[in-house]
């Protein structure tokens, strides 16, 4: 029913849900319940915000980063006042850390208490990301979790998994994909998923066209 629109269900929350999280519980229970809102639109908002608009926030950090040296180093540096340099500005206190991945090492990000998740630059998690099993084998067996999203590493790059908190999340600064010389922020920005920016994926390659 109404009441029961709750996507962490099954999962101990080991933080309270903020006072924020509450408002906006009571808010949607009370507009489905007076009709106002229709639960499917709801979800479609949902959908929205948890692939289209929150993810775009964070592939243009990354685009940016791909083209500005300069803004690179800022965002590894102090990731928080970079992308609030765009306008992408978290809850207070909330701290965000970019780390990038490299030839040697790649990065996976995982809340294993709960779903903390970068929500200025990536807007509402997936349920997966959220679901217990990812939260457990994300770091006892990252590689495996890897593999099923299809990613596949050399043997010598090292995982790193990286530990979200409700004080300190990540975002995953994937490696620019080869073939993509001269593109602009706006063109790399579309190769860059919600995924890639978890960890779980590479960022996509570029369409067929010429492989540099
Ligand atoms: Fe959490």
């Amino acid at each position: 029913m109404a009441h029961d629109h709750d996507h962490d269900h099954d999962e101990e929350h080991t933080h309270p849900p903020s006072d924020l999280e509450l408002r906006v519980k009571a808010l949607e229970s009370l507009l489905v319940e007076k009709g106002l809102v229709d639960p499917t639109t709801l979800d479609a908002l949902i959908d929205t915000y948890e692939h289209r608009v929150g993810p775009r926030n964070g592939a243009q950090v990354v685009a940016k980063a791909w083209v500005d040296a300069e803004f690179r180093q800022w965002l590894l540096r102090d990731a928080t006042a970079a992308v609030a340099s765009l306008g992408f500005e978290g809850r207070q206190g909330e701290h965000l850390k970019v780390v990038e991945n490299t030839a040697t090492t790649h990065n996976l990000v995982v809340c294993t208490l709960c779903s903390c998740y970068p929500w200025t630059v990536l807007g509402l998690p997936p349920s997966w990301y959220k679901s217990a099993p990812y939260r457990a084998r994300a770091v006892s067996e990252p590689r495996a979790v890897l593999a099923e999203f299809g990613t596949e590493l050399p043997v010598d790059t090292s995982v790193r998994v990286w530990d979200s908190t409700a004080e300190l999340r990540y975002l995953v600064l994937p490696s620019r994909p080869a073939g993509t010389q001269g593109w602009s922020e706006d063109q790399l920005a579309e190769l860059v998923s919600r995924n890639s920016m978890i960890g779980v994926e590479p960022a996509s390659a570029p369409p067929v066209e010429s492989s540099a």
